[in-house]
């Protein structure tokens, strides 16, 4: 069996000098792949590192909708960025009106920047979206995000969001919310989303999955979701990790197992 953990943030201080510990935990749960996901310029680089160092771990490259600070990257740096030969997606990148608020004409421009660049080199996007369901989905129609392709990651909508998403090809991505007995809409939507259009991740250190939760997070407690998922849909597990790792490989098309 394999799965994959599609976004987490191993990078993060949380993690230093555990690294070999937490992929070896990934490894005894059958985790064979992880992709670790920027949320700055300048955090870019130990992400890279990271994906360079241990065949595993895959990188995108972005800049959070809620990063404060550091340079803004346009179209053009994103893209040269994403030459990279481990870097197989843009983000993350998104709207959030939960953590900022005011005049966020500035955190439309960026999200614009990221579906320029995503379209150029054809690499998919990770979409993060809070507060802002509305405006995230119009925007990737209007901007025909599709032609990209991407994941709405961390997944913690309804229905009808994850049909908009569906609609217009793109997957979507359950974390450790999906385990949390008030979560009953994004059940709903772990239950109907077809099978091959879903992945898992941990979106680590955040958000442990139940019987972990509260704690850090890592990648190997992906595999709690990932039953959880498939328990949901009365599948067995085994079927859950082989459709969400395919349906990874399928979408990170520059990712190569
Ligand atoms: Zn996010
Ligand atoms: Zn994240």
């Amino acid at each position: 069996m394999q799965l994959v953990d599609s976004h987490c943030h191993i990078n993060f201080p949380d993690f230093d000098g555990r690294i070999p510990e937490i992929l070896q935990n990934a490894a005894n749960n059958d985790i064979s792949h992880l992709l670790c996901i920027s949320t700055s310029w300048e955090n870019q680089s130990d992400v890279i590192a990271l994906a360079e160092n241990h065949p595993e771990i895959f990188a995108s490259v972005g800049k959070h909708p809620t990063t404060a600070g550091g340079h803004e990257p346009n179209a053009d740096e994103l893209i040269a960025a994403a030459n990279h030969p481990r870097v197989v997606a843009i983000g993350e990148t998104g709207l959030d009106y939960f953590r900022s608020e005011g005049d966020l004409a500035w955190q439309h421009e960026r999200f614009h920047a990221h579906i320029t660049a995503a379209k150029a080199c054809k690499k998919p996007l990770i979409i993060h979206t809070r507060a802002a369901s509305e405006d995230t989905m119009n925007t990737l129609r209007n901007r025909n995000a599709s032609e990209a392709g991407g994941v709405m990651h961390c997944f913690a909508e309804d229905w009808d969001v994850a049909k908009q998403a569906l609609d217009i090809g793109f997957y979507i991505s359950f974390s450790g919310i999906v385990t949390f007995k008030s979560a009953k809409s994004v059940q709903e939507v772990a239950m109907k989303a077809p099978l091959d259009r879903i992945l898992v991740e941990t979106d680590s250190p955040y958000l442990a999955p139940v019987p972990h939760r509260g704690k850090m997070n890592e990648p190997a407690f992906v595999r709690h979701t990932a039953e959880y998922v498939a328990e949901a849909r009365g599948i067995s597990l085994e079927e859950l990790a082989a459709a969400t790792t395919k349906n990874f490989f399928d979408l990170f098309s520059f990712a190569k197992a």
